[in-house]
């Protein structure tokens, strides 16, 4: 188990995570699902997923996430595998521990757990009894299958966000609130990624209340960061970071702005440590490449440092 990352943090210096797990998936050839994204991967593409996280720690992640994001099983049921809950978990965890033992690199694993719902239909929820009841047995195997940290990725609202926050709260690891959000309507004031009629503090205020270990805005795009970081500090004083999403294709079928190099991300990114980010890393469309120039700004701001 590694716990550098917590150490670094208390230091003030900066950690650097990987970048999208499912986007990667997709770069290399494998076609991601409105039923469960990247989750079913984790069955027929083990050897590639382990790749994939060994090529985000070479290029100097020090957080691999496990390719949890779409494995709670109602997703799984409604993609025709919920009987393959426990089997896709394990090999899901199971690829990142391979990579890691590859490398031979001291990196911590985190277990990502989403509040995605079936067919990306908001809809397709079951009812909050089942839905919290899948959150509570995710969180509950992935602390099992030894993983280091849980990710709440995409949380954005408080109501089925909330849910997935208690239970990764009660399973005792330290755990990570990823706020999703982007630009509203008004253009200059920021609501959950798929809430547009939610002010991003409602979300960022009631799931505070869970008590997580960082608040990382993420699939958040690169342009509505740096205020979302200030509205995150208004509320949080423990440690913050940015993992933006860099491609919206496949999630957001109106609007796809380019995917911005790696040296651009890297630019955003020294700004995003001025303002106070601690952690950097990259979602959706974010490849080693974009890891590798995170590492030289978070390498940058360590060599400032007295
Ligand atoms: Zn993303």
């Amino acid at each position: 188990m590694s716990a550098s990352w917590q150490r670094k943090l208390a230091d003030g210096r900066v950690v650097v995570i990987d970048g999208g797990t499912g986007s990667e998936l997709r770069r290399r050839g494998f076609r991601l699902s409105d039923d469960a994204w990247s989750g079913l991967a984790s069955a027929s593409h083990e050897h590639l997923l382990a790749e994939i996280h060994a090529d985000f720690i070479r290029a100097g992640a020090e957080i691999i996430t496990a390719n949890t994001f779409g494995t709670t099983r109602f997703l799984l049921e409604s993609a025709g595998y919920g009987s393959e809950f426990r089997a896709i978990n394990e090999r899901a965890v199971r690829a990142a521990f391979e990579a890691r033992d590859a490398t031979g690199a001291d990196v911590a694993i985190a277990g990502s757990i989403s509040c995605m719902p079936p067919g990306l239909d908001t809809g397709a929820y079951p009812d909050p009894v089942t839905e919290a009841a899948a959150y509570v047995e995710l969180a509950e195997l992935l602390a099992e299958l030894g993983v280091d940290l849980l990710l709440l990725e995409m949380m954005e609202d408080d109501e089925h966000s909330g849910r997935a926050c208690e239970a990764a709260a009660a399973v005792g690891l330290p755990w990570w609130l990823g706020l999703s959000c982007r630009f509203g309507r008004d253009g200059d004031s920021l609501v959950g990624f798929d809430f547009f009629d939610l002010p991003v503090e409602v979300p960022l205020q009631a799931l505070l209340k869970h008590e997580p270990a960082v608040v990382a805005v993420m699939h958040t795009p690169p342009d509505a960061v740096g205020l979302a970081l200030e509205v995150v500090q208004e509320n949080w004083k423990g440690p913050a970071g940015a993992y933006p999403v860099l491609d919206e294709n496949g999630t957001d079928k109106t609007a796809k702005p380019p995917i911005p190099a790696p040296g651009t991300l890297a630019s955003l990114a020294g700004d995003w440590i001025e303002a106070g980010a601690r952690v950097l890393g990259g979602c959706c469309g974010a490849t080693p490449d974009h890891i590798r120039a995170l590492r030289d700004v978070a390498h940058q701001h360590s060599g400032k440092r007295p």
